[in-house]
Order: C-alpha cells, then sequence, then structure tokens
C-alpha cells in the first residue's frame, strides 16, 4: 500500500486547521527512526513509533516502554503517522482528537533484528528491533497477541547488555529529549 493511502485514517481523524499535528508525510532521515511521545490526552500514555514503509507504524503503550526484560507491557495498534510526527511536540486543543500535550520522550534510529523484511515482520505479527535512543537502547520485541478491533500487542526488553531492572525511565525522566521540556511546561 502507497504511504499516502495509509495515512487515510490519521488524516480522517483530525482537522488540519485546527491542530498544530503536521499533515505531510514529512522527510527520510539517515536510517529508519523510532521515536517515543509522551501524550498527556484524556489518559497519559507513550505512544512508539516505527518508521516501516515510509510513514511512522504506531502502538500507545499505556505504561511505557520498560528496560526490564521482566516487564510484558500491553501496546495497542493505532493508525500509522506521517514521518514528520517524529519530531512534533505540541499542544492539541482538548477539542481536536488526541487533546493534550505531546513531547518527544525518546527518538533515534533502529535497526530490524528479525531475518525478515520489518513489513513482513509486522504482518507476521512478531518484529524484533534494535534501539539507539538515549533512554532506550538495545533491543525490543514487539508481539501481537490478539485483535479484538484494536491489535493488541506486548511491548518486552530483550535481556540484553542494555537490560536494566532498576531504572525505571518511564517514570523518572519524563522530560523531552529535544527541547528538556514536560508536558506540563507545554500546557
Ligand atoms: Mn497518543
Amino acid at each position: 500500500m502507497a504511504a499516502k493511502d495509509r495515512l487515510a485514517e490519521y488524516r480522517a481523524k483530525r482537522d488540519a486547521s485546527r491542530t498544530p499535528e503536521p499533515r505531510g508525510r514529512g522527510k527520510r532521515k539517515n536510517g529508519p527512526v523510532f521515536v517515543v511521545q509522551r501524550h498527556d490526552a484524556s489518559s497519559l500514555h507513550f505512544d512508539f513509533r516505527l518508521e516501516i514503509g515510509g510513514v511512522l507504524v504506531s502502538w500507545s503503550v499505556p505504561k511505557g516502554p520498560s528496560l526490564d526484560p521482566g516487564d510484558r507491557r500491553p501496546a495497542i495498534r493505532t493508525e500509522d503517522h506521517p514521518l514528520g510526527y517524529a519530531d512534533f511536540e505540541g499542544k492539541i486543543p482538548e477539542d481536536q482528537y488526541g487533546g493534550g500535550t505531546v513531547v518527544v520522550w525518546d527518538t533515534g534510529t533502529f535497526d530490524v533484528l528479525t531475518g525478515e523484511p520489518a513489513e513482513q515482520a509486522l504482518a507476521d505479527g512478531h518484529l524484533k528491533v534494535g534501539l539507539h535512543g538515549e533512554k532506550l537502547t538495545g533491543a525490543f520485541s514487539l508481539i501481537r497477541r490478539h485483535s479484538d478491533g484494536q491489535e493488541q500487542w506486548l511491548l518486552v526488553k530483550k535481556d540484553d547488555d542494555s537490560a536494566d531492572r532498576r531504572r525505571k525511565p518511564a517514570k523518572t525522566r519524563p522530560e523531552s529529549v529535544l527541547t528538556g521540556r514536560t508536558n506540563r511546561e507545554l500546557e
């Protein structure tokens, strides 16, 4: 499917004249990009996004990513986002879809660690990626459990050198890696 068509749901949910969120596709950087956005909306969650096939494939992770391989974090697949969303921070008006504040909690590039291409691994429901971020590094698995209208996945840290059972960045480091701002400061 062309990237343009993959963003139809993203566009349908938003009023471009009312939200500061990007509308265009955005430009590609050196290597596929991952981003985790801390989104303080009707409920606080983290949006985990991977550049695959010209869009940001996205999951909503209520408790945020963990560095502890023992934590299995529920991740609900959401609509693909444009690449330009990867550096979006700001305040979405309260009466708009996803109304609330967004900061770039972590970002960087990633490697696909499965033997097959990312698109195929995604379709198969088992993706393994190596993240090169500031708060998140090393291997993570995304595993699809079931679909009940929404696809329910789990995000799990692999037990490698960057695994850490004590550090809890989702709790202790809420700030943006781009600007140091917190969601509260954007309100
Ligand atoms: Mn969100």
